[in-house]
């Protein structure tokens, strides 16, 4: 393939999820690269009709690209719960769906009863996974994976993450990534590990 780089200048960051967009912008910011969300641009949320990380990560991307004419960044992310064969995996955000929009402490609680109705031998071992996929407007995509195991804990601990981070322990640690200062979540996380390697690949 042919070598591709992200040049300073605007690049969309595909997500409409305030949590993703602060934790993706200042990772691109050192690189002179001016992030813009699809939010503000004013860009759709494509339907997520993919079966993997990959699919619907790939995506989220070629739409903004397309939409927007720049280069476009996508996340594609969940949980993985060993015990549940993976679920909720890419339908993580699913399970936090209500009329009145996203509950996750409703989703995080679905996790628990599916945990609990397997028995109480059951492993508690998850992943968080994340998938980076780049867009150019001219067709090209690089996609990146990362991934973190570890636990799952209840009840829910701590308040300085999003998502399921007040029930995910990493292997190695006390805290929840909900309770862990988020600079430390930040160097260990699933969506870190995909940035390393998109960042050895497209900026250094
Ligand atoms: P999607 O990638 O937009 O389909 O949504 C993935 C969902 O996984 C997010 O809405 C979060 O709830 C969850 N998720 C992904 N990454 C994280 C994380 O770093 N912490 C907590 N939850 C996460």
């Amino acid at each position: 393939a042919v070598s591709r780089r992200l040049e300073p200048g605007r690049l969309v960051i595909a997500s409409h999820n305030d949590g993703k967009v602060r934790e993706i912008r200042p990772l691109v910011a050192p690189f002179g690269i001016e992030p813009v969300s699809a939010e503000e641009l004013g860009l759709p949320e494509p339907v997520e009709t993919g079966t993997s990380f990959f699919a619907n990560s790939e995506l989220k991307a070629r739409s903004a690209a397309d939409l927007s004419d720049l280069p476009a960044l996508a996340d594609d992310s969940g949980i993985c719960v060993e015990a549940l064969d993976g679920a909720p995996g890419v339908y993580t955000a699913d399970w936090a769906e209500t009329p009145a929009g996203r509950d996750w402490l409703l989703a995080m609680t679905k996790v628990e009863e599916a945990l609990a109705a397997k028995g109480p031998a059951a492993s508690r071992a998850a992943a968080f996974v994340c998938v980076l996929t780049v867009a150019w407007p001219d067709g090209e995509t690089r996609a990146f994976e990362g991934r973190v195991d570890g636990h799952l804990v209840w009840p829910p601990r701590g308040d300085r993450g999003f998502g399921y981070d007040p029930v995910f322990v990493p292997a190695g640690h006390d805290q929840t990534f909900g309770e862990m200062d988020p600079d430390h979540k930040h160097r260990i996380s699933h969506r870190a590990r995909a940035f390393a390697k998109l960042k050895a690949e497209l900026l250094d």
